[in-house]
């Protein structure tokens, strides 16, 4: 994952300091933006490779930042994660349709996100792939006599 970028909009100082510690002890290189304008102008100079969105943010909130961010060539293609303490009911459906590839209700679980961040990504998870089913060897037909 050396080299991936992740552009992290969080109005909130501590979060995003958190946030920006434990992901790049995860090895990401981090661009940071606290309100929605600055999102979308830090997204389309730094061409991050993936996106966490905050939805309650000053100067144009989450939705209005998906928004922009879809319609703009340059991140049109960048996959947002939308992260908030906004309950899940409505929220949900809204962001992943106003096209952020997942949903993660605040406080984030860190191993979840950075599974949400891995897959994508497109990054395998380190956990071992499951054993392939063991199959009996293929029997010879028998013989004609
Ligand atoms: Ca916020």
């Amino acid at each position: 994952m050396a080299g991936k970028k992740i552009l992290i909009v969080e109005d909130d100082n501590l979060q995003l300091t958190a946030l920006a510690r434990r992901l790049k002890t995860a090895g990401f290189e981090i661009a940071a933006a606290r309100d929605g304008l600055t999102a979308i102008s830090t997204a389309r100079k730094e061409q991050p490779d993936l996106i966490l969105l905050d939805l309650g943010l000053p100067a144009g909130d989450g939705f209005v930042v998906l928004q922009r961010l879809g319609m703009l060539i340059n991140t049109g293609t960048i996959p947002v994660i939308v992260l908030s303490a906004r309950t899940p009911i409505g929220n949900r459906d809204a962001a992943l349709k106003a096209g952020a590839i997942a949903y993660i209700h605040k406080p984030v679980d860190i191993p979840v996100l950075l599974k949400a961040i891995n897959e994508a990504l497109g990054i395998s998870s380190p956990e071992p792939p499951p054993e392939p089913p063991s199959q009996p060897p293929p029997q010879p037909p028998p013989a004609q006599s």
